[in-house]
């Protein structure tokens, strides 16, 4: 089974310790239980004792310190493991995500740069279990960090004074490195440098959101800063900020499949347990319609961001994919998490608003992960602007096997410029596409081969490409093909059925028809492009059999998380 089972835990590892990591973090949470969970997560408990758990087994430790300033090889930044220990935090609950996450934000900026005081001084802290920050946002700015206000002053020892806020800054109350962006002031010089809580000129100002998680204001009045505990300046630090974000933002991908793992284990369990009018829920035909798909959908969303991770361990200066495909696993995974717990939520009702629940958390976290790392519509104006290489200039690339091995991924952190995405090329969809010969993946064929047509033939005017609107609603399609395009690829890794991988593209190709449905709705779409959008509308392919097979597959999954979690909920 291609889903996370806590209680089943069989992914491969080629080594002991990171399946150790692994199946004692899930045992850590299955002794906590659902019902302390809940109760911290009510009354916003910090998660002192997660903490502690990670500090005492040196989680952390093991998993964010690049070998070259690891102890011993078990040491390394290996985003093959890296993967299962977010969706494994996303599926007891965001809070423990959210600290490991922005620890590794805020490591990003410190293994990027050329310090080496600093490197080693972040990996002494990691060892000792401190957790890191990243100060990048500031309140009036969003997602404009251009217009960054925090400054440095030179003073004339060669120090600096810091001064200025930032604002929603997960771990800031306790990160003794908080990777802080600023400007060199009177200049538009940025700078990366370390700001530590416990200096007195370092004022935690207030906990901006009401949950377990400490997402700080803080402020810098007059800080003194060596140049020691500068980081990068000038590009090196607009690189250090964008490259993080990177690959920080493929972990919410994690966060949405851990979460709705967990979701819908619950919602089947109960569906299937509850009885109306003398019959199980499940049995109503829209119940089991819903069930499908989220079920499909969320087969998609993790065969998607599996694909993705081996493209970021492959990438190097001269394969830069994975800076389309982890902008995808952002957006397009993340808002599939809202559909699928939108989906369950229609069938369990009532069940999810109770206390109890895992589900009450599910539906208010999901909601979280689209907004984080730039908002959706961020990441879809930086994706179209691949669009034009990957339809029309595809190169050639060896093909990848999955990458599982135990080793460093040293380039993350070498990442080079962050500009230059218009040259970055792909390697041609058509042959994967080809590979395979199902009625609703032919079907998705030819979606793609009219909206190749209308990019060629009804290319967007110049007025039409100033318009950000129209520009998303293509990229919804642009992001639909490429989002196919490598769950495909993994479908034979993972030893995917041809029925499952089948009934995955029956919403696949309703959610195309939609886009362009879409697109031809919009106000400035011409009557050519109407035209192309309506021969993109297509039903698909209806088989009852198929649907069968793959409906029994879902309500088989009603009782293989039930225990100690589940349990606590249903002894109530
Ligand atoms: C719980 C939480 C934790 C966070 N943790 C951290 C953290 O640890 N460190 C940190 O630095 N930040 C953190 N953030 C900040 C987060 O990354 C920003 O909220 C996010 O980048 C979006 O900024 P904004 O919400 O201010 O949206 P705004 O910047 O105000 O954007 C509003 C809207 O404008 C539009 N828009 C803006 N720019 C563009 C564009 N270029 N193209 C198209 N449309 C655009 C979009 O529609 C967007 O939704 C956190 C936020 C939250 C809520």
């Amino acid at each position: 089974m291609i889903l996370l089972n806590p209680q089943e835990h069989s992914r491969f590892y080629p080594d002991h310790l990171s399946r150790e990591i692994m199946r004692k973090t899930i045992a850590f949470f299955e002794n906590k239980g659902l019902e302390k969970i809940k109760a911290d997560d009510r009354a916003r408990t910090w998660y002192a004792d997660f903490l502690e758990f990670v500090r005492d087994e040196e989680i952390f430790a093991t998993l964010l310190t690049p070998a070259e300033y690891g102890e011993n090889l078990d040491q390394r930044w290996d985003t093959w493991r890296n993967c299962e220990f977010n969706e494994i935090l996303g599926f007891y609950g965001l809070a423990y995500w959210y600290t490991w996450q922005v620890s590794i934000l805020g490591l990003g900026p410190i293994w990027m740069s050329n310090n080496e005081t600093l490197k080693r001084q972040a990996a002494q802290l990691l060892k000792q279990g401190h957790v890191f920050a990243f100060g990048l946002s500031e309140r009036t700015h969003g997602a404009d960090i251009y217009a960054t206000e925090m400054s440095l002053t030179p003073q004339p020892d060669d120090s600096y004074r810091a001064n200025g806020s930032k604002y929603y800054i997960g771990n800031a109350n306790l990160a003794p490195m908080t990777s802080t962006f600023g400007k060199i002031a009177g200049s538009d010089e940025y700078v990366f440098f370390i700001a530590d809580y416990r200096n007195k000129d370092f004022e935690l100002v207030k906990n901006i959101t009401a949950s377990q998680n400490y997402v700080a204001e803080y402020t810098l009045h007059d800080y003194p800063i060596s140049a020691s505990e500068i980081m990068s300046r000038g590009q090196d630090a607009w690189d250090a900020g964008l490259n993080t974000i990177n690959l920080g933002k493929y972990n919410l991908g994690w966060a949405s499949i851990g979460i709705c793992t967990h979701a819908l284990y619950e919602a089947i369990h109960h569906a299937a347990n509850r009885s109306l009018y003398n019959m199980y829920v499940t049995d109503f035909p829209h119940v089991q319609q819903m069930f499908v798909d989220a079920y499909t959908r969320l087969v998609a969303m993790k065969l998607f961001t599996l694909r993705a991770a081996d493209y970021m361990r492959a990438a190097s200066l001269e394969d830069r994919r994975y800076l389309l495909y982890n902008p995808i696993v952002k957006m397009k995974v993340t808002t599939q998490g809202e559909q699928v717990i939108n989906l369950l939520w229609d069938v369990i009702a009532a069940k999810g608003f109770e206390k109890d629940t895992f589900f009450e958390m599910a539906a208010r976290d999901i909601r979280a992960l689209p907004k984080l790392e730039g908002t959706v519509h961020v990441n879809i104006a930086l994706i179209v602007k691949f669009m034009s290489n990957y339809f029309f200039n595809p190169a050639v690339y060896p093909t990848l096997a999955r990458q599982d091995q135990p080793k460093n991924d040293d380039f993350l952190f070498n990442q080079g410029p962050a500009s230059g995405l218009g040259k970055i090329r792909f390697h041609d969809y058509d042959p994967i596409f080809d590979d395979f010969d199902t009625p609703n993946i032919n079907i998705f064929k030819k979606q793609i081969a009219v909206f190749k047509i209308f990019l060629a033939m009804a290319s967007p005017d110049k007025v039409q490409r100033k318009d950000i609107d129209f520009l998303l609603a293509l990229g919804e399609i642009f992001t639909l093909v490429v989002y196919a395009q490598l769950l495909l690829e993994n479908a034979p890794i993972y030893s995917l059925r041809e029925d499952l991988l089948d009934q995955i593209f029956d919403f696949m190709v309703r959610d195309f028809s939609e886009h362009a449905l879409n697109i031809y709705s919009k106000s400035i779409s011409t009557s050519q492009q109407m035209d192309y959008c309506l021969h993109m509308i297509h039903k698909s392919f209806v088989d009852s059999n198929r649907f069968e097979v793959v409906w029994r597959e879902v309500h088989a999954l009603k009782d293989v998380y039930t225990a100690s979690l589940q349990k606590c909920a249903d002894e109530k």
